[in-house]
């Protein structure tokens, strides 16, 4: 392989070359999906001695010169010498990446089964990837003087894009931040010269970049004293500082567990060190980082996936330089070199988002572990509805469990409704009695919440005349109806039409409903409640109402306007928000999750009722729950009645263990995915061939199941096929995955498909 890729243009100068006799020779990773690293030659006017591990160097790589990590120096080979080409430069000089983290890149790349230069060109902040150097990123920001903090925004009269801008610097999260132009850019268009304006008046500075990291208050406002129970907890875990334990704080909704959070991170920062705190995609809001900011006084760094590359970067180095003590952050943020980390801290540990689904497929939790086990440092998991994985671990004695059962302050838990629709006419979604519930608690001031888990307006059109269904052409899946956009779209891959005048079957007309939706999704539930209570004001919350950058902020702030009497979301607005007016929660319909393809489907929906559940009567008012269910005697539905997580989860893992499934096992999960419709059925058989070839005590300790067809087989286009191997040791897994992937590479038709091997996979397609 090597050979190949280098025997094209290794005409080079030989004289450039180091001592020929006694070349220096570094291992480096490229960007590259190839499992091997690549031995080059430091040429002798470069200074060999400064070359450390962890430093970026440029290199040549066939035709191309690519920018890869050095990842062991002072190297003897096993090439031939004038088939190794020499680096063309050093670009760092001082590590990029630390040994740590080399260490971690190192085991996920055996563990999760990828090629290690792409493990390492994901770990890297983009523009680090592209060469650029480690050096903070210098973007002028603007914040609010303290005049411009006093001044009333009427004051400025007639010029109204003055006016935006201090509103928009002004409001609840805003203020006294400094704001980077692109921040600026993604809440309000062409405000350059109008912001002039306002420096010229002295409403608004520039100021350093460096400050956007120390933005601590002078004086943090102190927490809340714990209550014994909290105090428990924080103890525990505070006593273990500076050894590794991995901690599941199992906490409901309202319990405190933030407070917890705070109470230890403010110890570690005063011991000197950092703090990892990794949130779930959604959880990621600016409240968050708020409240953090507001009680510790320390420099908080953020993370997240709609940062720009130059945010991204400077928050990196930021950690990496100690400049700030925290940083909050999505799943990649696990990757971020820390100068002294003490302690990580993930929250909503059973969320899917923490889970990479393509590419590196990688669980951050589990990474997370595993950090924290080579720093010898606590890692705390924390959930109101932990994964039956870490409760697994907990039952084995490898965890720790902290439980915070009672509610902070004097909110008390909200009783649980399971309301029977069966033989009920539901007036699009909703049941008479939920209607009545509703008019009740609005007649009182107070908010109500509604969850559906599905937007657009149908999941799907129908010809009464002729029974045709909108099915996407794509994919084996159904168009939703966006009747505001009028469109048809496919949730699945993107694709879109116009809502059809007739049928494209039997040509029958739509213009008197013979064209139909069937089923609801949020949209049409909107649209009934508007009717329903017309002098009530209605916030929609879904991924089709928060599109823009910054909606989904706005519409969270609004959510807690007195203005606003219902919300009505997705499951956007059942994690992690605090509504404080919200007394009714309405769970539309639970039995989607009750009956899936996919065995996970109930452990999601169990944790996903209790998370909405817990949005109901957070402060002192009593709240209340209603599940519409066509299934109210199911024992699952009956334990989340009653609050209790445990027995929910008891009968999960009976179920579970009785089906050999995980956490009683381990998964990896082989795809395969092609235009052509048998390509991928092909290749998963010829791999499964191969396994002929690896001896038969490696095959055997793993059940490998298929190949067979994904539950969505046809999406995008592509067809999709997937074989599942299955052991009760992760060891076995590995081994087998060691020799077969090479046998599977090397297969003759593997390039007509896309293929991936999902290690630990959360779903099924
Ligand atoms: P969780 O993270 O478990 O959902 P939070 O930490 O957000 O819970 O706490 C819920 C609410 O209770 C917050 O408004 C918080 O300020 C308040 N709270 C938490 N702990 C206490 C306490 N010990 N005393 C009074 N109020 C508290
Ligand atoms: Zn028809
Ligand atoms: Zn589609």
């Amino acid at each position: 392989m090597q050979d190949s890729l280098f025997s094209s243009e290794h005409q080079q100068d030989n004289n450039l070359k180091g001592n020929q006799t006694n070349p220096f020779i570094i291992q480096v990773a490229v960007p590259k999906p190839l499992r091997q690293i690549f031995d080059y030659i430091v040429p002798a006017p470069i200074n060999n001695s400064t070359i450390q591990m962890g430093m970026r160097v440029l290199v040549p790589f066939g035709r191309q010169q690519l920018i890869g990590v050095v990842l062991s120096t002072h190297q003897e080979t096993n090439f031939a010498l004038h088939k190794l080409k020499n680096i063309v430069e050093v670009i760092d000089h001082t590590p990029c990446i630390p040994d740590d983290i080399i260490e971690l890149l190192t085991w996920m790349s055996r563990y999760y089964q990828h090629p290690i230069g792409e493990v390492y060109s994901h770990a890297l902040p983009a523009l680090l990837r592209q060469g650029k150097p480690t050096e903070l990123v210098v973007e002028n920001a603007w914040q609010l003087t303290v005049q411009g903090l006093r001044v009333e925004t009427e004051s400025l009269g007639r010029a109204v894009k003055q006016r935006l801008i201090l509103d928009y610097l002004k409001s609840a999260m805003a203020q006294r931040i400094p704001h980077t132009p692109s921040q600026l850019n993604q809440a309000l268009d062409n405000w350059r010269d109008s912001m002039k304006r306002l420096e010229e008046k002295g409403l608004v500075e520039q100021v350093q970049p460096s400050s956007i990291f120390t933005s601590a208050p002078a004086i943090a406002e102190p927490l809340h004293p714990l209550n014994s129970e909290q105090q428990h907890a924080a103890d525990t875990i505070r006593a273990s500082l500076g050894k590794h334990q991995t901690f599941v704080l199992e906490g409901i909704t309202g319990s405190g567990k933030t407070e917890v959070y705070m109470q230890v991170i403010l110890e570690v920062i005063q011991r000197g060190q950092q703090v990892l705190v990794l949130v779930p995609e959604i959880g990621l809001t600016p409240q968050l980082v708020e409240r953090f900011k507001r009680h510790l006084n320390a420099t908080i760094a953020v993370l997240h996936s709609s940062m720009n590359d130059t945010e991204r970067l400077n928050n990196w180095l930021a950690i990496k330089s100690a400049d700030a003590s925290v940083l909050i952050g999505t799943r990649s943020a696990i990757f971020t070199p820390f100068k002294n980390l003490g302690l990580v801290l993930i929250d909503e540990e059973h969320d899917l988002s923490l889970k990479q689904q393509d590419g590196l497929r990688y669980s951050a939790r589990d990474v997370a572990i595993m950090r924290a086990r080579n720093a010898e440092i606590p890692i705390i998991l924390g959930s109101a509805t932990p994964s039956l994985e870490t409760l697994y671990n907990v039952e084995q004695n490898r965890f720790t469990k902290l439980e915070l059962n009672k509610r902070a302050g004097d909110a008390i838990l909200p009783d649980i409704h399971l309301l029977d629709v069966r033989s009920q006419k539901l007036e699009n979604g909703l049941s008479a009695q939920l209607t009545q519930r509703i008019r009740e608690h609005l007649e009182r001031g107070n908010q109500v919440l509604l969850f559906l888990n599905r937007r657009g307006f149908a999941p799907v059109l129908m010809c009464y005349e002729c029974g045709w269904l909108s099915h996407c052409s794509r994919c084996d899946a159904f168009f939703t109806l966006h009747q505001k956009a009028q469109r048809l779209r496919c949730h699945h891959c993107g694709n879109e039409q116009p809502i059809p005048t007739q049928c494209p079957d039997c040509k029958t007309n739509g213009l008197h409903n013979e064209l139909s939706p069937v089923g609801m999704g949020t949209e049409r539930v909107e649209e009934s409640l508007a009717e329903l209570f017309p002098d009530k004001t209605i916030l929609r919350i879904d991924r089709d109402s928060t599109r823009k950058k910054g909606e989904l902020e706005s519409k969270l702030e609004q959510a807690k306007d007195a203005k606003t009497d219902i919300l009505l979301g997705t499951q956007m607005l059942a994690k992690g928000h605090h509504f404080p007016r919200v007394t009714l929660v309405g769970i539309l319909s639970a039995d989607q999750g009750l009956y899936s393809a996919d065995f996970r489907a109930s452990e999601r929906m169990g944790q996903l009722i209790l998370q909405v559940a817990g949005r109901a009567g957070r402060e002192k008012q009593r709240g209340e729950v209603i599940i519409q269910t066509c299934h109210p005697e199911d024992p699952l539905l009956e334990d989340l009645q009653h609050h209790s997580y445990p027995d929910f989860c008891k009968d999960l893992f009976t179920e579970r263990e009785q089906a050999a499934l995980p956490p009683f096992s381990y998964h990896v999960l082989i795809r395969a995915e092609a235009i052509d419709e048998m390509a991928p059925m092909e290749l998963l058989q010829a791999a499964r061939q191969t396994t002929n070839n690896i001896e038969a005590s490696i095959v055997e300790a793993v059940e490998i199941y298929g190949p067979f067809p994904a539950p969505m087989t046809r999406r995008a286009g592509r067809y999709r096929y997937q074989m599942l191997c299955q052991s009760t040791n992760r060891n076995s897994l590995q081994k087998l995955l060691h020799y077969w992937l090479p046998l599977i590479e090397s297969l003759p038709n593997r390039k007509k498909v896309k293929w991936s091997v999902d290690v630990d996979p959360q779903e099924m397609y």
